[in-house]
């Protein structure tokens, strides 16, 4: 299962820019513009991080975090728009576990999500992560990869490559830059990647003549795709 984050953000721009950058990390992402089915949500979907806006149109983001706070333990990363919320939220009196300033780069909140799930046990390293619309998952500590609900066996130059494009997804790694990553496989040039990538396609894609999961990028080299909607 991927890690999923609840977003809670009426403003529509605001709430599909993060969508759209928490997808890329491989995360589930939850949306709604308002406070109270945020804590209906929050009580179904059981979300791993709940962003929530401080200005929201029916019930407050105060109230919203209350509830969460009086029902679970699910860490909170508040989005504020003025200097006098942050401050209160400094003040640990919303029990949120951090926050972020509007205007913000989607870059921040990112990072601070990644932060937070870091701090809250590690689930990120515990669950793995997912690509290609939910249908591959990767836990690299493990080294266990389950496509479409079947764990699949890799090569460790196929893992290898594999884990370099999921550093990043969306991310274009040249075929230089895997060599590099991958270096101390047998893997002996630029063309070599190219037959591993084939053979890693053969075992994870669901027609490997048409990927979607590792594409080509022409004249640049490979990525993980993100395009596709979970
Ligand atoms: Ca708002």
């Amino acid at each position: 299962m991927a890690l999923t984050v609840l977003v809670v953000e009426d403003e529509l721009k605001i709430r599909e820019l993060l969508r759209s950058y928490l997808e890329r990390e491989g995360w589930s992402v939850l949306t709604t513009g308002s406070g109270a089915e945020a804590i209906t949500l929050a009580g179904t979907a059981d979300p791993d991080l709940v962003i929530l806006d401080l200005g929201l149109p029916d019930v407050s983001g105060e109230t919203v975090a209350a509830e969460l706070r009086s029902t679970s333990a699910t860490p909170i990363l508040m989005l504020t728009a003025r200097a006098g919320e942050a401050d209160r939220i400094r003040g640990l009196e919303l029990g949120a576990d951090d926050y972020v300033t509007k205007p913000f780069s989607p870059r921040e909140v990112v990072l601070r999500a990644r932060a937070i799930l870091r701090r809250s046990g590690g689930a990120l390293a515990e669950r793995g992560r997912s690509f290609g619309g939910g249908e591959v998952l990767i836990d690299e500590d493990r080294h266990e990869l389950t496509v479409r609900g079947r764990e699949i066996e890799l090569t460790p130059t196929e893992w290898g490559i594999l884990a370099a494009l999921a550093t990043r997804p969306g991310r274009v790694y040249s075929r230089l830059e895997l060599l590099n990553r991958v270096r101390g496989y047998e893997f002996a040039s630029e063309r070599a990647v190219d037959s591993h990538v084939k053979n890693l396609r053969r075992k994870i894609e669901r027609d490997p003549a048409n990927p979607d999961i590792v594409e080509t990028v022409l004249g640049a080299g490979y990525r993980l795709g993100v395009a596709r909607d979970d």
